[in-house]
């Protein structure tokens, strides 16, 4: 099949229309090959396209592909490199930002919702990325931060009141730090999301939200791994996930 069969497809798909983002979201570079075998991963570093290489795949599907509006647009460095690999290799980018977030069934958030146990009952913040629910299991948040750890393979760091029983909880993967308080005026007993800033840590405290901080990356694996099964099934495409870990 052709690149611009799948961009189609799967702007469709994620509605990328609806959404005002910061990066141009769905086929970035273009290959020259017809696409039998994707390869899906967080970001489009050197090592993942090194490896989506190795593994003979056409394209590419990304979280966090490239153009994004604060960077300097000139193609140097080690985004030259990123780019003539996949011009040299007739590999294709797909990158899909904020549509991969909020997707209802196969988006970052949905995914994780559906991972850690808890219920989508509403959403906030920009787009409507962000997501509130109850956790099927009510736990300390110590607890809930094992657990996490446990899920996501990655030991989350919480902040606020660590004994404090987690019934409600809001969401939101990435560098979403700076909805903490949104979420608590929502309710949530804790937030969570991928980094944490310094006045996080004061928020969280005063607040009475709890802060759980699982990791950028940690966060964002499972939205793009569930585009690549989708797409694999709905086309003659074979799909292999690249997780090239990150502790951020
Ligand atoms: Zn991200």
């Amino acid at each position: 099949m052709f690149h611009k069969e799948l961009e189609d497809y799967t702007g469709r798909l994620l509605e990328v229309d609806r959404f005002r983002d910061y990066c141009p979201n769905g086929l970035q570079v273009e290959g020259s090959r017809q696409i039998r075998k994707i390869a899906t991963g967080v970001t489009a570093s050197l090592s993942f396209l090194e490896k989506a290489r190795d593994e003979g795949a056409d394209a590419v599907f990304v979280h966090h592909g490239y153009f994004w509006k604060s960077e300097d647009p000139s193609i140097k460095g080690i985004k030259r490199k990123r780019i003539a690999l996949l011009i040299e290799s007739g590999i294709s980018l797909f990158a899909y930002h904020l549509p991969l977030d909020a997707h209802p069934e196969i988006g970052n958030n949905a995914r994780l919702a559906l991972r850690l146990g808890f219920s989508i009952d509403s959403r906030f913040g920009n787009q409507g990325i962000a997501m509130l629910g109850k956790v099927w299991n009510p736990a300390s948040a110590e607890e809930m931060a094992e657990r996490i750890g446990n899920s996501l393979s990655r030991k989350p760091a919480i902040f606020g009141d660590k004994s404090k029983v987690i019934k409600s909880i809001a969401w939101c993967s990435g560098a979403a730090q700076d909805y903490l308080l949104e979420a608590s005026s929502l309710g949530a007993d804790a937030y969570l999301s991928g980094e944490i800033s310094e006045q996080t840590v004061h928020e969280a405290e005063e607040s009475g939200t709890v802060y759980i901080c699982a990791g950028h990356h940690a966060t964002e694996r499972y939205g793009i791994q569930a585009l690549g099964e989708h797409l694999a099934s709905a086309f003659s495409v074979e799909h292999v996930h690249i997780d090239t870990d990150n502790p951020i």
